[in-house]
């Protein structure tokens, strides 16, 4: 039986998710860790928070594999004064190594994007955008028409639940066949969208201005949009992540575990005042 060194693992998880693929503004790859430590088990969530890490470390893994980076900006310290400190310095104390892989799994294929056209059943699955030579968002056709509402409801099956729901802009009964996704915050692809002649785009972030011009500049038609939450519609990642990392390692005959987290790191808690076409 062989045992994993985290080096084996990382050049794994580069495989799937080649860090060059990531966008510019990006920080993917390893955070902490040492490249001979051994890896036996594997944990996988979207975020690094310190509950994430706990979890982690009362699991005994060795690896933390994240989708979000914990550190994108400048930091000139990691004393636990601070909640990335605090992270930064359990991960080391708990020798648990930390991976992200973040645009770069967004684009790959299979990725967050495909996780997520997947679970919707989505055929004919092809990318939204080609931007420097790697398919960003998928669009894709349901096998047959359906209503928005059963559209969304669909969608809800799929996704985990949120205390913040899934909203939807556009009429509950038009007819939608052609879905457009893209895991996270989305609403910098509209003009592709458009472009794809999707009836409705699932992304998650959406604000009001982008929002509210895109519904006008559609005039009521399509696309219908819907956001689906950040964490949710990236969560159907975790699975795909470990089957393919399980693919990959499996091959060596190796016992390392993956685990997924249990933890919801959606950060919003309840909503209230929620009415279906409330006026004023
Ligand atoms: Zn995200």
């Amino acid at each position: 039986m062989q045992e994993l060194t985290l080096s084996d693992v990382v050049v794994a998880l580069a495989g799937l998710y080649p860090p060059a693929t990531a966008a510019s503004w990006d920080r993917v790859g390893l955070v902490t860790g040492d490249l001979a430590q051994p890896v036996r088990r594997i944990h996988l969530a979207v975020d690094a928070t310190l509950a994430v890490i706990d979890e982690a470390r009362a699991a005994g893994a060795d690896l933390l594999v994240t989708h979000h980076p914990l550190l994108l900006r400048g930091v000139h310290s990691v004393a636990t004064t601070t909640a990335k400190g605090a992270s930064v310095t359990s991960l080391i104390v708990n020798d648990i190594a930390l991976y992200v892989a973040h645009t770069n799994a967004d684009v790959a294929s299979p990725g967050v994007c495909d996780a997520l056209a997947g679970a919707l059943g989505l055929g004919r699955v092809r990318p939204l955008e080609e931007v420097d030579g790697v398919g960003v968002g998928r669009v894709g056709e349901l096998p047959e028409p359906v209503s928005l509402r059963s559209f969304a409801e669909l969608l809800s099956g799929a996704l985990p639940a949120t205390p913040a729901g899934i909203r939807v802009a556009g009429p509950a009964q038009a007819r939608v066949q052609r879905v457009a996704v893209v895991g996270g915050a989305g609403d910098d692809m509209f003009d592709a969208v458009r472009a794809s002649g999707a009836d409705v785009y699932v992304t998650a972030d959406l604000r009001h201005h982008p929002v509210l011009e895109a519904r006008e500049e559609a005039r009521g038609g399509t696309p219908y949009l819907i956001d689906a939450g950040h964490w949710a519609s990236e969560w159907l990642w975790l699975a795909s992540a470990r089957d393919e990392l399980w693919r990959v390692l499996g091959e060596r005959g190796t016992t390392v575990e993956l685990h997924i987290s249990t933890l919801r790191t959606d950060p919003w808690d309840f909503v209230v005042g929620a009415e279906p076409g409330g006026t004023p």
